[in-house]
């Protein structure tokens, strides 16, 4: 293969002084229904290729689809967390088109008569002000088989010798939801676009109708984007860039067609119509196939499934459902708890907010808890590439080991020093934070006379530095207590050693 240049891309700068972008966001999400959309097949991860099909997910003759009512629950809860409205009445129709991945050569999905539509999504961005996003629409379809392709470089089709297909991903339920044409973000599109996809994500993950995992592709995103010149009303020609697959790939995806729109109007060229695929490692598109709006899929009404009718009673059930906003329930915690901004983002940030919540609630203080959870277990969790919450689950350190070992500080047995030695043995899998402190022996000395004996003789060889103290420079009873507590082998407790120390030399 020829190498091919690089894309002529204008600076973002130069981009913004000519242009206002437009912005598309397509967002599929598989939902974590036990069974596929039309058939009764399993949707477990990582099973043995092609050990979770059956006629209707294969596509074999005669076979028939039947709805899953938990998917059509999940398309209505989803509508109305994006205040769509939902249809009275609606059908699922035949997307025709030839996959190897897709055995019915049609994709059961919907097309004029979508389930939701007409909504919106309030994205907070960085300096707190909110943009609103409107939603035209959110579908139910099914998910394609996935194909793997062997012999070639990095896994590409090109130069492949066979490729391999797995049909367990095959009818995996999918909502597929649509943002009417984002205006006015001007230059901050790519951070609106990444904001949108971030809270779009939380909201799913809080109605716990998908794992929402990007890297796992259980959430994908196709990016679609077009310039106006400045001051003009009419929309330019869009590009679909497929599959951006992080939260930070979709900031970079937008601003890099933001350029490279830029370069090819200013240079008096066009934008051709077309997907585009988005390559992590060099952080540029390039081109797919070319799409008009008017790409015949032959849609058709589906006649072997019914029409979906929710009653409005059954909606407004399942509007009672819905979870506290992300965002708001964000903002209750971090009052009830008392963390600063910075604080409680980075809580946010490290997947932190459930499992402080969990603490919180089984006894722990709100300060105890954080601490606790974002130190020494953050700092591993963070070097084996997972989350807190993860590493935790599978580390078996829970909740109630915080409490535990809060409860150890406040009734006197342990002081700081120790308790992180006991949260080391707890997260090194010695059991309970009391079991630790049994089996390594870590307890204060609560006989006030072995500690104040020990104050007594640092006192006498110190000459120096008790008379200082009693001149009133008592910033240097730090080197005393020091002393005691090594005296001690560290089990006492500091703050009762200052108070002795202090007291007596007064
Ligand atoms: P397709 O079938 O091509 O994927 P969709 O209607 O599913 O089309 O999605 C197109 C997306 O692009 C929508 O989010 C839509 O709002 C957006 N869009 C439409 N026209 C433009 C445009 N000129 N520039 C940017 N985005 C656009
Ligand atoms: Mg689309
Ligand atoms: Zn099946």
């Amino acid at each position: 293969m020829s190498a091919t240049l690089p894309d002529a891309v204008l600076s973002y700068d130069e981009v913004l002084a000519d242009f206002d972008p437009v912005l598309g966001l397509e967002v599929h999400v598989e939902l974590h229904t036990n069974t596929k959309m039309f058939c009764g097949c399993p949707t477990t991860f990582g099973a043995g290729p092609n050990t979770q099909v059956c006629p209707v997910c294969l596509g074999l003759p005669g076979a028939l689809p039947v709805v899953n009512a938990k998917g059509v629950e999940s398309a209505i809860r989803i509508g109305l967390a994006l205040n769509c409205e939902i249809a009275q009445w609606c059908r699922f129709a035949r997307k025709n088109y030839f996959y190897p991945d897709m055995p019915k050569n049609f994709q059961t999905s919907q097309y004029d008569e979508p389930i939701a539509f007409n909504g919106w999504l309030d994205v907070e961005l960085e300096d707190g002000e909110v943009f609103r996003v409107e939603i035209e629409r959110a579908h139910m379809e099914e998910d394609t088989g996935k194909s793997t392709h062997i012999g070639g470089s990095a896994g590409r089709i090109h130069g492949a010798t066979h490729s391999l297909v797995d049909y367990n991903r095959a009818g995996i339920p999918l909502i597929e939801i649509v943002t009417k044409p984002i205006v006015g973000a001007g230059e901050r599109a790519p951070e609106v676009a990444r904001a949108y996809v971030a809270t779009l994500r939380d909201l799913l993950k809080a109605l716990d109708v998908s794992d929402v995992r990007m890297e796992q592709g259980s959430m994908r995103c196709d990016v679609n984007l077009s310039l106006m010149p400045k001051g003009s009303t009419t929309f330019g020609t869009r590009t679909e860039t497929k599959n951006v697959n992080s939260l930070r790939s979709v900031e970079r995806a937008v601003r890099y067609e933001m350029c490279r729109h830029g370069a090819v109007l200013t240079g008096g060229g066009s934008i051709v119509q077309e997907t585009r695929h988005w390559h992590e490692d060099t952080g540029m598109t390039t081109s797919g196939r070319e799409k008009s709006d008017a790409e015949d899929y032959r849609y058709f009404p589906e006649p072997d499934l019914v029409p979906v009718a929710p009653s409005r009673e059954w909606v407004e059930e399942l509007r009672a459902t819905l979870p506290e906003p992300p965002a708001a329930r964000r903002k209750r915690l971090q009052s009830d708890w008392g963390y600063s901004d910075l604080e409680m983002r980075d809580v946010v940030n490290a997947n932190l907010v459930d499992l402080i919540e969990a603490t919180v609630t089984a006894g722990a203080s709100a300060a105890g808890a954080r601490k606790w959870w974002s130190g020494e277990i953050a700092r591993r969790a963070n070097t084996e590439g997972q989350d807190v919450p993860e590493y935790a689950a599978a580390l078996g350190v829970t909740p109630a080991h915080v409490v535990e070992l809060e409860s150890l500080v406040s009734s006197g047995r342990l002081n700081d020093s120790m308790a992180r030695q006991v949260w080391d043995g707890v997260l090194a899998g010695e059991g309970t934070p009391t079991a630790v402190a049994d089996a390594r022996g870590l307890e204060l000395v609560q006989d006030t006379g072995a500690v104040e004996a020990a104050v007594d003789e640092v006192i006498a060889a110190n000459p120096d530095i008790a008379a200082k103290i009693r001149d009133g420079k008592v910033q240097a009873v730090g080197a005393l207590i020091g002393q005691v507590m090594k005296a001690m082998k560290g089990q006492a407790d500091a703050a009762a050693v200052r108070e002795l120390i202090l007291g007596k030399l007064s």
